[in-house]
């Protein structure tokens, strides 16, 4: 099958927009879902709607098979050791926000250093601000050069006995440069130091193996890969999850509960307080099932032709500027044309029915790096096509003609 048949799986994409077809480039903030996945939906709500875990009802335990085996197929996904690793968070904010916490108040002392990337999305960043201000440890940057790729000898000076935990995004929102998380895996390690993979803008994209990677967490958002909002996952290494307190308290994470004392449940429900996104889990997996079917490998090697095709493109443009020019990326391309407002661009693409994204994509100390306020982004899906490039390329030359 070709790439451009998946288009008929997507009925948003058949739609007119101000008259015009939809061209949707905002992939990075969230992807359109096929039939199958908005179908597991309803007939989730329509057949088997019932709380998990604590019925023993036919519907309740049907619902509890269905997300645990969401998990199991999540973990066959990411290549996890077990599904006790698999932590379903309502995506990939709160997945970073657990381990911030967890990790932090069960591992983190004053004096303890934290090492974060300078092209972090904020949910990358904020986090481990708020946990070090809260256990007086100290956070430290790594810093990208003129092309987006990080200054790895920088990161490995940055390291030492004292560094608890390097959090890096696997692919940047905004450069959509591929970073070496191996290497750095390594870096981290061979301190003493652990390593959190962002993989919001890499399971999309690329063939994601924890072990191979051997991230210590790595965390994902079920609504930027075909799947459902309100629905994320956190892996993390069973031993360090095994030891890290809970995030949340509630339900379901409590093996018993008196007045006195209170015991928590094993993994991975520990960290799963109260009623989960069970119908979001099933329709996750369900998503998880169709990429499977059109294959990662396939997909990566579709996209980064059409990422290329769009360089290509789009650098036949008058005053355009990419930001991100690594040799390795993947799913996004960022521009300014001479200098023309993100803002009016977009304003403009969009009355010509395409979506990009404008501003500074929660990445602000990217733009401080460039000295600018914000970027356009096209961010890519295997469900376009070169002639939407082609559409897009027109709509660029006619802002410019009218900013002219
Ligand atoms: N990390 C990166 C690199 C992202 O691009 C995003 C969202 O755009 C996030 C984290 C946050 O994802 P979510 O809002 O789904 O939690």
């Amino acid at each position: 099958m070709s790439f451009e048949e998946t288009r008929k799986d997507f009925p948003i994409l058949t739609q007119q927009i101000y008259g015009k077809p939809l061209v949707y480039f905002d992939n990075a903030a969230t992807t359109q879902k096929p039939v199958c996945v908005i179908e597991k939906i309803k007939n989730a709500y329509y057949e088997q709607n019932a709380n998990i875990h604590r019925g023993v009802h036919f519907l309740s335990e049907r619902a509890t098979e269905a997300h645990e085996c969401a998990r199991k197929k999540v973990q066959q996904f990411i290549n996890a050791r077990s599904s006790n690793e698999i932590i379903f968070t309502r995506g990939t904010t709160e997945a970073i926000n657990l381990v911030a916490f967890s990790f932090g108040e069960t591992f983190c002392k004053e004096g303890d250093e934290i090492i974060v990337t300078e092209m972090e999305h904020h949910s990358n960043i904020v986090p481990w601000q708020m946990m070090c201000e809260r256990k007086k440890v100290h956070l430290k940057v790594a810093h990208f050069d003129e092309n987006g790729m990080l200054n790895l000898d920088e990161l490995r000076k940055l390291t030492n006995e004292n560094t608890k935990l390097i959090a890096v995004a696997h692919v940047s929102n905004v450069l959509g440069t591929v970073n070496p998380v191996k290497e750095i895996a390594q870096i981290a390690h061979a301190a003493g130091a652990l390593l959190l993979v962002d993989g919001a803008q890499s399971v999309p994209h690329l063939q994601v193996d924890v072990q191979d990677i051997d991230a210590d967490f790595f965390a994902f958002s079920g609504h930027k890969i075909y799947g459902p909002t309100g629905i994320g996952v956190l892996f993390g290494k069973e031993q360090l999850l095994e030891k890290m307190q809970p995030y949340q308290g509630g339900g379901e994470m409590i093996q018993k509960v008196t007045f006195e004392k209170t015991t928590y449940n094993e993994l991975p429900f520990k960290f799963e307080a109260g009623t989960p996104d069970f119908i979001g889990s099933t329709a996750l997996a369900e998503a998880l099932n169709y990429v499977d079917k059109l294959g990662m490998k396939n997909i990566a090697q579709y996209e980064h032709d059409l990422l290329e095709y769009a360089r290509i493109r789009l650098s036949e443009i008058d005053g355009m500027r990419f930001f991100g020019n690594a040799p390795d990326r993947s799913g996004v391309l960022s521009f300014l044309v001479g200098n023309i407002h993100p803002y009016d661009m977009g304003s403009i693409l969009d009355k010509l029915g395409i979506a990009v994204r404008t501003g500074h994509h929660c990445a602000q100390p990217v733009m401080d790096h460039f000295g600018i306020e914000g970027t356009v982004r096209t961010s890519f899906a295997f469900y376009n096509t070169k002639a939407e490039i082609d559409t897009l390329f027109n709509g660029i030359v006619r802002a410019q003609k009218m900013f002219r």
